[in-house]
């Protein structure tokens, strides 16, 4: 399988505070990848970093074959990746409509109307602000908006964030159905147990290192894994 995302030995400080060590990763063209780690971990900062906030002190990133560890974030967006930003981040004065928009240089009624029918609640309240919508409503957004640029690549850093059970299954399975639909994938995730069931390969992130990885099933049945992330006794 093709590399479309692939992060060599990332290094990123915070002033003097080392946040990531050599992170190494790579997601392959149609792959649903998940990164999971304890809050802290530095989940956010490499997804952050792929987009040059924070840079990278030592280390590379690339798409394709493209190198785009010092890219301006725009062109990396003009590259098909997207980022989800943990938290939501939409714009709580403007409608639904308007933030969509946000999301795309030219608008295209068509792409909208694609993610009404992938989102109808968005749909429904398409000119309510998006402030007065649920936590939830506004995930799907912040999701939708990511959607407008038609994306090879998702960055999903932390989804199901401080939603309910019933919310968050609704999310993921229409998140399963824009990965089927050809939609590269990297999660960002606390909740193990919704990642790991969610994405065919995993990293589990340690204090800004790479501890383990592999398949989702084999992460499953790690003592380590099964203690720490999945609350399970072994
Ligand atoms: P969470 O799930 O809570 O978001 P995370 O795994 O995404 O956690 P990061 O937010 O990437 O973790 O944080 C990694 C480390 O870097 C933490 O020790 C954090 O305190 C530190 N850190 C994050 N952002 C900054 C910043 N802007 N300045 C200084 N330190 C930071």
């Amino acid at each position: 399988m093709s590399r479309l995302l692939n992060i060599v030995d990332a290094c990123v400080y915070y002033e003097k505070t080392q946040a990531l060590h050599n992170v190494s990763l790579h997601v392959g063209a149609g792959e649903i990848v998940t990164l999971i780690g304890a809050n802290g971990a530095g989940k956010s900062t490499l997804m952050m970093s792929i987009f040059g906030y924070p840079p990278l002190h030592s280390g590379q990133i690339f798409i394709g074959d493209a190198e785009v560890t010092r890219l301006a974030a725009h062109k990396l967006a003009g590259m098909g990746v997207t980022l989800v930003p943990e938290g939501r981040r939409v714009f709580p004065q403007m409608t639904v409509y308007e933030n969509l928009l946000t999301g795309v240089v030219h608008r295209e009624s068509a792409v909208i109307s694609k993610i009404y029918d992938t989102f109808p609640v968005l749909g429904e309240r398409r000119h309510q602000r998006a402030g007065t919508l649920s936590g939830g409503e506004q995930q799907m957004l912040a999701i939708g908006r990511g959607l407008m640029s038609q994306p090879q690549l998702l960055l999903l850093d932390e989804p199901s964030l401080g939603l309910a059970p019933l919310v968050i299954k609704h999310i993921f399975a229409v998140l399963e159905m824009i990965a089927q639909s050809g939609t590269t994938i990297l999660l960002v995730e606390q909740n193990a147990n919704i990642a790991l069931n969610f994405a065919q390969r995993g990293y589990v992130l340690v204090n800004g290192r790479i501890e383990l990885s592999g398949s989702c099933a084999s992460l499953m049945q790690d003592k380590m894994v099964r203690q720490a992330y999945l609350g399970l006794n072994v």
